[in-house]
């Protein structure tokens, strides 16, 4: 069921349920008033037929005469006197007798001075009346048939007053909802019409601040976001594409060029050689994407587990020393940590490794003197590294690049390499929820701060 058609039931629901409870109230406190003032009417009756009868003498036979001529007109009531003994002195009509009247009933008016009940729809008055020190019991009944009538008519008024409010309100909490759901509709039509192919598109809103147009907000920014991703995605896979291609070319090259004619064996050493050197650049390449791939992943699917970091740094040394004999690093101690684990972090031992053996890597080959010097200081819940070198240095308008995927900025003739490095290590340090930064001056050197979080 859609929302709109829920809102617009609940609301008539709860509406229809206020007016009935209103309806009940005004019903019954209506039963309730004309049955008192019935009764009120009975006894004013009850009382003046008995001064008619006792003060001003009117004999039994008038009495009784304009009782049965009113009677054909409007209800009137019948009233019957009684003494103690139970006599009858005055009877309305004995013949119609509506209340038969019992010497255990005019006891009891004798008893509690009153008494009043229904008989059908028919209401019963007893009380006492006085005269000239004699105590007499009046009986007065009569049917209120006007104010049953006027009860009836009540009643249907309210069941239409209420039938009717309900269709109005139903109706108009269909209008409102459907006004009120518009913008709703308006956005899940422009929605559904953004794909891939035109993630430019955007939900319009207006500047009030209402939630609405928050939604359509935080959903463009939303888009504004898978764009840029989109748009990143798209650059990647053509840098990658073009990455894979040059070397590719090249060996594809090398090896046709020598089987096209017969070479000597200094010839075929060189293109094998070159095909070789190619490869490993491919192989470098896809190691890192792979690494970056790996990076990427959910933190909760990478195992992290309390590692030392300055074995880390030690294993990631002895690595890029192996792979190049010539680098030289050096892994200094800034100040003394006090217990293991003011030098532990939980973190992925592959992953870190990675992003160090960049940094070094970076330093030594950026630098005339193949050298990079990491120094370690221990600060409150935190590690400092830095990594810093003596090179070249990094010139200011590629600064805020470094970190962008496949860019290689100034430097690039200096030495080989495919802009993943930097990249690919700002990623695994963040996973690490810890922070990278670069400072640098041309021809003096580079130095790369790295925070990671102790456990
Ligand atoms: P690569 O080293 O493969 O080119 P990186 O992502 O590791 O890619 O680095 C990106 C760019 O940042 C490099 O091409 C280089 O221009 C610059 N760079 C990174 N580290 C240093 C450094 N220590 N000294 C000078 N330039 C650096």
């Amino acid at each position: 069921m859609k929302i709109r058609t829920r809102l617009t039931l609940l609301f008539t629901l709860i509406t229809a349920t206020i007016l009935l409870a209103f309806a009940f109230v005004i019903y019954f406190s209506a039963v309730e008033n004309r049955e008192k003032e019935f009764y009120i009417a009975l006894k004013k009756e009850a009382v003046t037929k008995a001064n008619l009868f006792f003060d001003a003498k009117v004999d039994a036979k008038t009495l009784q005469d304009i009782y049965r001529s009113n009677r054909k007109i409007l209800n009137e009531v019948e009233v019957a006197i009684y003494d103690k003994n139970f006599n009858l002195f005055y009877h309305d009509a004995v013949d119609i007798d509506r209340v038969k009247e019992t010497p255990e009933m005019i006891e009891e008016i004798f008893k509690n001075g009153k008494m009043q009940f229904y008989q059908d729809d028919w209401q019963v008055i007893g009380m006492l009346f006085d005269y000239e020190g004699n105590e007499y019991a009046i009986t007065a009944t009569a049917l209120d048939e006007y104010g049953y009538n006027k009860l009836e008519s009540l009643y249907r008024t309210i069941f239409l007053v209420f039938i009717i409010s309900i269709i109005i309100i139903y109706i108009a909490g269909r209008f409102f909802s459907k006004k009120a759901f518009q913008p709703i509709t308006a956005m899940t039509e422009k929605a559904r019409s953004i794909s891939a192919t035109n993630l430019d598109l955007r939900l319009s809103s207006n500047d009030s601040k209402d939630e609405l147009s928050e939604l359509a907000n935080t959903f463009n920014e939303m888009l504004d976001r898978l764009e840029t991703s989109f748009e990143s995605q798209k650059h990647f896979v053509s840098n990658i594409s073009h990455e894979m291609r040059t070397p590719l070319a090249a060996i594809i090259t090398e090896l046709e060029l020598s089987i096209n004619k017969e070479r000597n064996l200094e010839e075929y050493k060189t293109a094998i050689q070159n095909a070789l050197s190619d490869s490993r650049k491919l192989a470098r390449l896809s190691n890192s994407l792979l690494d970056m791939a790996k990076a990427s992943y959910d933190p909760s699917e990478i195992s992290f587990k309390p590692i030392r970091i300055d074995e880390l740094l030690l294993d990631a040394r002895q690595q890029v020393i192996q792979a190049n004999p010539t680098y030289q690093i050096d892994i200094n101690f800034e100040n003394n940590f006090d217990n293991e684990e003011e030098i532990t972090i939980n973190g992925n031992e592959y992953l870190l490794k990675t992003a160090f053996v960049n940094l070094f890597e970076n330093g030594c080959k950026f630098s005339e003197n193949k050298q990079s010097t990491v120094s370690i200081s221990f600060e409150k819940d935190s590690i400092k590294l830095k990594f810093s070198d003596k090179g070249i240095g990094i010139p200011q308008e590629d600064l805020e690049n470094i970190f962008t995927p496949f860019y290689r900025g100034n430097n690039k003739d200096f030495s080989e390499g495919n802009g993943i490095g930097l990249p690919l290590s700002k990623k695994i340090i963040e996973l690490h929820q810890g922070s990278i930064s670069v400072s640098s001056v041309v021809s003096k050197g580079t130095d790369f701060i790295v925070f990671l979080k102790t456990v």
